[in-house]
């Protein structure tokens, strides 16, 4: 697994790319907002928290940053007649699409599979990967009028290793890395457009206080402190490199 921690971003990295960012107003889905605005980037925010977007918006207009846009989506009650309107609104505004970052997520519940409920494990499902999926579809016209695209799925540790009563969260996030796989096979020698999943790693937010909620924070990373790697798959220098897997951190010991 590749991690590239120690990765040093020039300050116009990604310049007059515009960028997709989801769950972008909380998290890391934040830092990595800010993060790629201030590295040059037109930044779409999609969140389902219109005040969180805001404020994520006023942030980056006040550091100087290009200026954002924002789309409310819930993936909860998304449907594909959404992600064809965003599509559309997104070609009127810019024409195409440089990246996505795909990083909203839901937990759902740690609990052994034998009480886990069904309506939740569907709603994790929906959130984590059926949205997701359904809005790339849709924003791919978009993806390959770039002429270098990427594409990050969030992963986790859990979606490459299952874990005991982690249910839902865990299975989503096997099935994004598969997705990652076939989307990445399949556009590989049609389009510029690389597919690939970062796993975080443990990382100081509200997710994974409510995962460990007897974890000292303070031996967290931030979310500020991964970006290297966030910066790095989503610029030019991850070029050639698709259907693969990447760790935004080295593993805890
Ligand atoms: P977070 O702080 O809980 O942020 C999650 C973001 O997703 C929030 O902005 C949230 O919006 C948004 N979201 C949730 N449900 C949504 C929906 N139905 N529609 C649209 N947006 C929705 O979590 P995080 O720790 O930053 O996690 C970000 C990603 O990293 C997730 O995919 C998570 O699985 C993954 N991850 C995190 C860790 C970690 O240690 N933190 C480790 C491994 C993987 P609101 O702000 O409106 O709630």
């Amino acid at each position: 697994m590749t991690c590239k921690i120690d990765y040093r971003a020039s300050d116009d990295l990604l310049a007059d790319r515009v960028i997709l960012v989801t769950g972008a107003g909380d998290g890391i889905g934040r830092a990595a907002a800010k993060s790629y605005a201030a590295h040059g980037a037109t930044v779409i925010l999609l969140g389902r928290t219109t005040a969180k977007l805001e404020s994520v918006y006023d942030e980056i207009e006040a550091a100087g940053g290009p200026q954002p846009a924002i789309f409310p989506l819930n993936f909860e009650g998304a449907t594909l007649k959404d992600y064809q309107e965003m599509a559309e609104t997104l070609d009127k505004a810019f024409g195409r699409l440089d990246g996505i970052l795909h990083n909203a997520g839901l937990l759902g519940r740690i609990t052994p599979f034998e009480q886990y409920p069904p309506a939740l494990w569907e709603q994790v499902m929906q959130v984590n990967l059926n949205g997701p999926i359904w809005m790339t579809q849709a924003l791919l016209p978009l993806l390959k009028a770039s002429r270098d695209a990427s594409v990050i799925f969030t992963s986790s540790s859990v979606g490459r290793k299952g874990r005991a009563f982690w249910g839902s969260y865990s299975v989503s996030k096997f099935a994004t890395e598969g997705f990652v796989q076939v989307l990445a096979d399949e556009l590989e020698n049609l389009s510029s457009i690389r597919v690939n999943s970062l796993n975080p790693g443990a990382t100081r937010t509200r997710m994974r206080q409510s995962a460990f909620p007897g974890e000292d924070p303070a031996t967290l990373r931030s979310a500020e402190q991964i970006m290297p790697t966030y910066l790095w798959l989503m610029g030019p220098d991850s070029r050639g490199h698709t259907g693969e897997r990447f760790d935004a951190q080295p593993p805890r010991r």
